[in-house]
């Protein structure tokens, strides 16, 4: 078997390698590039790309896929893993869910609807390095791009029916999520941007696991990462052996994401309900205390579903001006 190449990285069959793929040149000429574990197996096989931290917020992500690579012997694997730790390394400096709109990038970008193949070359420094993500992309068999909700949330797994070529996809993306073991959401009508966009766009089976409590590298949420990178990883024949069940057990559905819930006034957000309770039309999931103690809005569930987490204001503080987004929602088809 030949060795693995990728910018500029070569892996022999059975072995690790660690660097970086590509790099932008800042003002002071430091150069910032998209940090990369290549666990090359010994035989043939599909190659998974799985990036985390592409919200710098996000980073238990991160310690999911450092858990797996650590984890994952060459000498059983078939195919390789290509990890991608961190997949915006501006926002992961300073903790930050995009990139920061000061110095040193100044975009302010979501890398997550930054364009990756065909990327944006003339763009900005985060752009820039959305293209090198989208290199390693177009030799992808398979792709997961790893995100997590602030806490409380539900653990889950976006997928995007819509956006699959063909039926062969579908069945694989499908797959994929099933052995991960997460509730499966449906996301339509989403852009071919971001890692899953740009993958599903060109034939790629891909989808994004929601991990919970983001900034934490807290075991039971790495964990349920590592377990689910691992499960996929058997699913699609990189690795032997059984698939192991998530903690906490899948709810059992059709369920597609719908909207977010908006708070109309200002003040302390009070959540009425954990994540993944059923809520009728008219449910209240959240109240709105204002800083007087005073009850001054319920905010309603508009239709029967659910709230996945409670996002809440800037560094999801549960305090929150009026017009702010502070639940996602999710229904049953
Ligand atoms: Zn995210």
């Amino acid at each position: 078997m030949a060795n693995f190449e990728l910018a500029g990285l070569s892996a022999a069959p059975g072995e690790v390698v660690k660097g970086h793929l590509g790099h932008v040149t800042l003002a002071d000429g430091n150069k910032v590039g998209v940090p990369v574990v290549i666990v090359n197996g010994v035989e043939d096989g599909p190659t998974l790309v799985v990036t985390a931290s592409i919200h710098g917020t996000e980073i238990n992500g991160t310690g999911a896929l450092l858990k797996t690579v650590r984890a994952t012997d060459p000498q059983q694997l078939k195919g390789r893993l290509v990890a991608i730790t961190v997949g915006n390394p501006f926002a992961f400096q300073v903790g930050s869910y995009f990139s920061p709109v000061i110095a040193p990038t100044g975009d302010g970008i979501n890398m997550s609807s930054a364009p990756m193949w065909p990327a944006d070359s003339g763009g900005t420094v985060t752009l820039r390095l959305a293209g090198v993500i989208g290199e390693a992309l177009k030799v992808a068999t398979h792709s997961i791009d790893v995100h997590s909700n602030p806490p409380d949330a539900i653990p889950f797994t976006l997928i995007r029916r819509d956006a699959c070529p063909d039926e062969n996809v579908l069945n694989e993306m499908e797959k994929m999520a099933e052995a991960w073991g997460f509730t499966v959401i449906d996301s339509p009508g989403r852009s071919a941007t971001g890692v899953v966009g740009s993958s599903l766009a060109h034939g790629i089976p891909s989808m994004t696991p929601e991990l919970i409590a983001d900034f934490f590298l807290w075991e039971d949420n790495t964990n349920s990462g590592q377990i689910g990178i691992t499960n996929t990883m058997k699913a699609i024949g990189m690795l032997e052996g059984d698939i192991v069940p998530q903690a906490t057990p899948p709810m059992q559905g059709d369920f597609y994401m719908a909207d977010r819930l908006t708070s109309h006034k200002g003040g302390l957000m009070w959540i009425k309900h954990p994540p993944g309770t059923f809520l009728r039309e008219g449910d209240t999931a959240v109240d709105m205390m204002d800083v007087w103690g005073d009850l001054i809005e319920e905010v309603k569930m508009p239709y029967d579903g659910y709230c996945w987490s409670f996002t809440g204001g800037v560094g999801y503080t549960q305090v929150v001006p009026e017009g702010t987004q502070i639940a996602f929602t999710f229904r049953e088809r």
